[in-house]
């Protein structure tokens, strides 16, 4: 327990084929995973509900509560049927797709849902598979589009079409998102996952949609138009995700580095959450070692302030799933002492400055993290009902792990994705002394502090009243 309590950074692995079975998944706790992944644009719903259920066993197992988060496909035109699955085309091949699916040719390819042909403009470059197969629009009538390759490779169906330069005008809710957000509202998932958020509108949409079913929001940043609407979909969300994969193809590749910084900078400031996702370890889905470079990738994205780090092929297709967690693991380690944590606290303390200064909940927090740095406290104890108060102090960036100890459920699922934070399940406290002698035992019994060591405690007084964070005390363990 001890060897895990005190890592910060969060690994979440997305799983598939590679990882799909009970003892995987349980390899994948034990080398350090926090949330487990789900893409529904791949796969079918019966495999998904296989995988929900061999997550739930797996975490059983293991006596811990595994966060699921399941992305949504959003709003993206894809390739139809190909037949036998796969074509290859060579440069300056004419190819007509029929962009309306009332009047499919069975000559033609299709793309799917109806409607690209009216976004684009002659010249347009479509960009298949993440930009694997290049075409230029040529021409266009009012439901096909005429192209040439421009870079040959293999299309093969289902895989995504982007125009750079050229938002898409579907509704959020295609069929396909509509029939994936039914499955997440129906299964026990814990957080969903946002592709292709545009705007604040899109994430209210989807909440009222959700109606009464809690789930974490998780928008994932990919498209130049949600760059742009950076501020209000981090206000509107409770996380967000570098989606480097998209952004780089909505973007030129060599711009994903700076938004990247721009999403964890502003995130940070906000005190939300974020995970830096793609090609982290991508050439593990293959090797049993990472390449230098994809290892600096990884402690950068720590030193930038990221929450968490993402696994996609690596762990659901690829040939060394828990290898790749456990490096991730490793690298991230050694970020977590070379961070800066006084930046990152003093770009949440400005915007905390020009906005909330007068929460006593935010300055509680901001008060427990420099007292435990002044002290070089051992821990930081938050006693929290939903994890909000454990969540605000971690994003102060201290550098003492924050123990989260709560009664509900629902802490250890927001805070899943939290650096620096973990939560441990316990019973309902009366006194506030109970309190502390239980904070002064527990962190001896998981050598997390020694006699003559100080930790900081926050809690709320009265007991067991939500968001009322009014108390710090320092312990000196006895
Ligand atoms: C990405 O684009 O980086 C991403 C995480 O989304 P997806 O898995 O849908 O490609």
């Amino acid at each position: 327990m001890q060897k895990s309590i005190l890592k910060k950074t969060k690994i979440v692995c997305t799983i598939g084929p590679s990882s799909e079975s009970v003892e995987i998944i349980e390899g994948l706790i034990d080398a350090g995973m926090n949330v487990a992944r789900m893409n529904l644009s791949h796969g079918n719903q019966s495999d998904h509900k296989k995988i929900i259920s061999n997550l739930r066993e797996a975490a059983k197992n293991r006596k811990i509560y595994l966060p699921i988060l399941a992305d949504l496909p959003g709003p993206k035109y894809r390739v139809g049927e190909i037949e036998n699955g796969i074509m290859e085309v060579t440069e300056n091949q004419k190819i007509i797709f029929e962009c309306d699916n009332e009047k499919l040719e069975s000559k033609l390819l299709n793309i799917w849902p109806s409607g690209l042909n009216d976004d684009v403009e002659k010249g347009a470059i479509l960009m298949i598979d993440d930009g694997a197969v290049e075409l230029e629009v040529t021409g266009k009538n009012q439901t096909q589009l005429e192209t040439k390759v421009k870079l040959s490779g293999k299309i093969s169906s289902n895989k995504a079409v982007v125009a750079r330069g050229y938002p898409s005008m579907l509704d959020y809710f295609t069929e396909e998102t509509e029939s994936a957000l039914n499955f997440v509202i129906t299964n026990d998932i814990d957080y969903i996952g946002l592709s292709y958020v545009r705007n604040a509108e899109d994430i209210k949409r989807v909440k009222e949609k959700l109606g009464d079913k809690k789930l974490r929001i998780i928008s994932k940043i990919e498209l130049q138009k949600a760059l742009d609407n950076l501020e209000e979909i981090i206000d509107n969300s409770d996380v967000v995700m570098v989606a480097r994969g998209d952004l780089g193809v909505h973007l030129p590749i060599s711009e994903v580095p700076s938004a990247q910084k721009y999403i964890i900078n502003l995130s940070n400031k906000k005190g939300k959450e974020v995970i830096t996702a793609t090609q982290m370890l991508e050439s593990m889905t293959e090797n049993p070692q990472p390449t230098r470079a994809e290892s600096t990738d990884v402690h950068n994205a720590v030193l930038d302030g990221t929450d968490a780090i993402m696994l996609s092929g690596e762990t659901s297709v690829g040939n060394y799933p828990i290898r790749a967690v456990e490096f991730m693991r490793e690298i991230s380690d050694i970020a977590e002492k070379n961070i800066n944590n006084n930046y990152i606290r003093n770009l949440k303390l400005e915007n905390i400055n020009s906005s909330d200064s007068n929460h006593v909940d935010e300055l509680i927090a901001h008060g427990a993290a420099s007292i435990a740095e002044q002290l070089e406290s051992k821990l930081i104890v938050a006693f929290t009902e939903s994890g909000s108060t454990a969540a605000r102090v971690a994003s102060y960036r201290p550098s003492q792990s924050v123990i989260a100890l709560s009664p509900d459920l629902s802490a250890e699922i927001n805070l899943g994705l939290r650096w620096g934070v973990n939560t441990i399940n316990v019973s309902n406290f009366d006194q506030i002394e109970e309190m502390f002698e239980y904070a002064n035992d527990i962190v001896k019994e998981l050598n997390l502090a020694s006699i003559g060591d100080t930790i900081v405690v926050v809690a709320g007084l009265p007991i067991g009243v939500k968001g009322n964070t009014n108390l710090i005390r320092v312990i000196n363990i006895s």
